[in-house]
């Protein structure tokens, strides 16, 4: 009778903690502040491995301190620019199960100028994770 309760209680702080961050989770490292015209950044992104579907592409929200005038990223994924935040979309090749993929890739941005490149920075805003069912019939965990 105790056990039971406190199982529901875990599940309701994981839902709460994955409906928070999306079931990517990550950060920015500054790579470079000047390259001799854009500002490198390097993003981490980890899936989770707690919940049961495969990762096709995972999008994010870069948050900017500044204006950016022009954006891109290793292989040219999906970018958008839009004032100081920019929507990414980084193509998975995610084919396990649970498999907690970890992904890694650059970023480039300017700003209006060198001193305002330098003086950029950004965090992750948010994630969201395009997903379909694994191969074992999984994926209905609504994750
Ligand atoms: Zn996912």
């Amino acid at each position: 009778m105790f056990e039971k309760p406190s199982v529901v209680v875990l599940d309701n702080l994981s839902e709460g903690v994955f409906a928070a961050s999306g079931c990517w989770s990550g950060f920015v490292v500054n790579a470079q502040d000047w390259n001799g015209s854009h500002h490198v950044f390097e993003i981490h992104l980890t899936h989770s491995k707690e919940v049961e579907h495969i990762s096709t592409a995972c999008t994010i929200t870069l948050l900017f301190t500044g204006v950016v005038t022009d954006v891109y990223t290793e292989n040219n994924w999906s970018c958008t620019l839009n004032g100081n935040t920019v929507t990414l979309t980084r193509p998975s090749h995610a084919n396990a199960y649970k498999s907690g993929d970890e992904v890694t890739y650059k970023v480039w941005a300017k700003s209006t100028d060198e001193a305002s490149t330098k003086a950029l920075s950004c965090s992750i805003t948010s994630y969201d994770c395009s997903k379909q069912t694994n191969v074992q019939g999984g994926g209905a965990d609504g994750n």
